[in-house]
């Protein structure tokens, strides 16, 4: 019984970890101009004003 418990929670933790990362604003930045913009779409495509490749930037870059 105590152990079903934990498992639960264990797994619920887990569960609620996945949630809180995919939570987090994914942001894509142009490394030629620096700028920063929330990732819309599947793809990250490339910067509207110079054309370079956008690169997926971190929680702590942003
Ligand atoms: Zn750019």
């Amino acid at each position: 019984m105590f152990e079903q418990a934990v498992q639960f929670s264990e797994a619920f933790r887990q569960g609620a970890g996945q949630m809180r990362g995919s939570l987090v604003p994914a942001l894509k930045g142009c490394p030629h101009c620096n700028t920063v913009h929330m990732i819309a779409a599947p793809s990250l495509g490339t910067c509207a004003d110079c054309g370079a490749e956008m690169k997926v930037l971190g929680p702590a870059q942003a």
